[in-house]
């Protein structure tokens, strides 16, 4: 337990001495939860140089917390225009997708096709899912009918840990998401799917660029919106990419024409910030511990896993839930609490609170009480509030990282979930800009951008492909 955890839940127990009712003890402990999990203004400004530090050390090619690894291709300009296709490998889907881009910062998707990767191909060989990929690209060329004689650039979307070399190179670092096919993991994926399209017979196609959902995302709000530059996602996972000066970058060493290059920052790892007693319980149980702290704190993955743990201890505290033998039988298990019930919590604004109600009764326990009740949804606020102000002091990071003075607008294009619907949590981060930034939080747009890794990633194809044959 950090040191301020002891010395609050030690302040906690003095009081609690004095306390009659379970009520009043309950009282006590949820000012304690509040304490702990605030981030106060001055927190949030050590984390953002921290931030800084180590921003400043990963993009020098030193050890750090964050990655940031250059992506080969900057933004696009608006002007990029033609048919283009992505190939978009998340988790359990793989889609393809064509798609046409005006040149005047208008896109739509003309053809599109999700196929499910059946399991044994996700935990075959690499030849078994690659192949399986190309025959995928073939249903769709038939389906769509499209001209076999011509040359489409691809982008691939892939959604996994990559070191990349180039703008259409990159190694697997680590399959996750429940992967395993053997050979791929230290090879170039675009290698490996080249070499499938040639055994399939599938000539019509470029790999012109290998993206991530960030890098998508970031291109899919710069396509609209010249201010647009930095890519956040919050869904199961949190990461961001941003646009860089290259002379900032000092681990790139090959050539590269242009003045700025994307960076993925790889931020769920940031590892500067304060922890609690809570959060080293889940760290311990997760499958990664002593990684990707940030993300733990601030994604959808965790955010019901962490509520989970601290409402188990409530109930072992006989805090939360008394007079409920079975209730910690009910959380017990690991994801038996989820981001999803957080938001369906949050978002009952119901007088009698009902739908909490029905959440619990469908648990098997009837009778939880009104103000009982009231505190789970507080507990929720209190951890998706800390969970939106980190996110917000890590955009903030970026953003100041650019522009230290905030001289002029930024758009953030942000996709995910979570950040789409949980209630609450776009106004949580609004009102951090507020309290560091004062005056200046106007000039930071929010803008949810769906789709970067299918449309966006067209449009870094498009930017890939202009670099290759420029207009002259
Ligand atoms: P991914 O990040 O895998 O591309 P999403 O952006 O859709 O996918 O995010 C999925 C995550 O969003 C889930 O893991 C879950 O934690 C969270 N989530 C799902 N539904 C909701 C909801 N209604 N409110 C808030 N968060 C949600
Ligand atoms: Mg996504």
């Amino acid at each position: 337990m950090a040191e301020e955890d002891q010395e609050l839940l030690h302040l906690f127990l003095v009081m609690e001495k004095g306390m009659a009712s379970s009520r009043d003890r309950s009282e006590a402990f949820f000012s304690y939860l509040e304490k702990m999990f605030s981030v106060s203004l001055k927190e949030m400004e050590a984390f953002i140089n921290g931030f800084h530090s180590e921003m400043k050390k990963g993009l020098s090619g030193a050890e750090s917390s964050l990655k940031m690894i250059p992506c080969f291709v900057d933004r696009p300009t608006g002007s990029e225009r033609g048919d283009f296709l992505a190939l978009d490998l998340g988790g359990t889907n793989l889609r393809v997708l064509a798609v046409t881009l005006d040149g005047k910062r208008s896109s739509t998707i003309s053809a599109t096709h999700k196929f499910v990767i059946p399991k044994e191909k996700m935990q075959g060989t690499g030849v078994v899912l690659f192949d399986y990929i190309a025959h995928c690209i073939d249903l769709f060329l038939t389906e769509y009918q499209m001209d076999r004689g011509k040359n489409y650039d691809l982008a691939f979307t892939f959604s996994f840990p990559v070191e990349q070399m180039g703008v259409a190179s990159g190694n697997l670092i680590t399959w996750t998401k429940g992967f395993t096919a053997t050979g791929v993991r230290g090879r170039d994926v675009m290698v490996l799917l080249r070499e499938a399209l040639r055994r399939n017979h599938i000539q019509c196609i470029n790999l012109t660029a290998l993206a991530n959902d960030t890098v998508g995302t970031l291109a899919a709000g710069g396509y609209v919106d010249p201010a647009c530059d930095l890519g956040v996602i919050m869904g199961t996972g949190t990461n961001a990419c941003y646009r860089e000066r290259i002379g900032r970058i000092g681990r790139v060493k090959s050539a590269y024409d242009g003045e700025y290059m994307i960076v993925n920052l790889e931020w769920g790892n940031f590892d500067g910030v304060a922890r609690t007693f809570y959060d080293r319980i889940l760290d311990q149980n997760s499958v990664n511990p002593g990684a990707m702290y940030l993300e733990k704190m601030v994604s959808g993955m965790y955010l019901g896993e962490l509520a989970r743990i601290v409402l188990l201890d409530l109930i072992k505290r006989d805090l939360i839930l008394v007079n409920e033998p079975t209730a910690g039988a009910c959380f017990t298990e690991k994801r038996s609490f989820t981001t999803e019930d957080m938001s369906r919590f949050e978002g009952d604004t119901g007088e009698g609170l009902e739908k909490i109600a029905s959440f619990f009764r469908e648990k098997g326990i009837p009778k939880v009480p009104f103000h009982e009740r009231k505190k789970i949804k507080h507990l929720c606020s209190i951890l998706s509030r800390r969970a939106a102000g980190l996110g917000a002091a890590a955009i903030t990071a970026v953003l100041s990282w650019m522009d230290p003075q905030l001289d002029r607008g930024h758009t953030v294009a942000v996709d995910g979930t979570l950040f789409e619907k949980y209630p609450g949590f776009k106004a949580g981060m609004r009102h951090v800009f507020k309290s560091l930034l004062g005056d200046k939080a106007e000039k930071i747009a929010l803008v949810h951008t769906k789709d970067g890794s299918g449309k966006g990633a067209a449009i870094i194809a498009a930017v890939a492909a202009a670099v290759r044959s420029p207009k002259k």
